[in-house]
């Protein structure tokens, strides 16, 4: 038995990952003109908690915002020399219309703990290999988080992996094997 085939049994030496938000450089891309062609739908949030895809917070009452058309799929592979093709989507997300720092750093988002989400995974070509839903149970806590990500990145067959909400199939952010 290889510690790949223990995997299922959680006895995998943890795989270190890194959580990526949209870069700020992508960012001020995407609010000249988004994914889809579009200009950036700027306005302020009233109501707050939004997710924000570039530094993987929920917003806060009062914030300005932009919807945007983005392709993360598209985006990582024009960087890593992929050709995605049909798996390539284009998705709303919200962003900060401001430089804002970006996340903390590139642990589990504390506040996507707790709610559930769909991982997909997909190959250094660009295509999809797999997905796995994980239960707010689940992603309890930092260190079950990072156990299910670590599960999906200890296949070596995955390049890239994307964490999308349960309900809507919005992307939330990339997964990738830290550098
Ligand atoms: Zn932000």
């Amino acid at each position: 038995m290889t510690t790949t085939h223990n995997q299922e049994q959680g006895t995998t030496a943890e795989i270190e990952f890194e959580v990526l938000a949209i870069d700020e450089d992508v960012v001020a891309q995407l609010m000249v003109v988004d994914d889809a062609g579009n200009a950036p739908r700027v306005k302020v949030d009233d109501e707050g908690g939004n997710p924000l895809r570039c530094c993987l917070r929920l917003s806060r009452p009062g914030e300005q915002v932009a919807l945007v058309s983005y392709a993360p799929l598209r985006r990582w592979a024009k960087a890593a020399g992929a050709e995605p093709g049909a798996y390539d989507e284009v998705g709303p997300v919200f962003i900060h219309t401001e430089p804002c720092g970006g996340p903390a750093g590139n642990r589990f988002p504390e506040v996507f703990l707790r709610s559930p989400r769909v991982f997909r995974a997909y190959r250094a070509d660009g295509s999809i290999l797999r997905g796995r839903l994980a239960t707010a149970e689940v992603l309890k806590d930092q260190a079950a988080a990072g156990q299910v990500l670590s599960r999906i990145l200890a296949d070596p067959r995955v390049a890239v992996v994307q964490a999308r909400a349960l309900e809507f199939g919005c992307f939330t952010f990339e997964v990738r094997r830290a550098a």
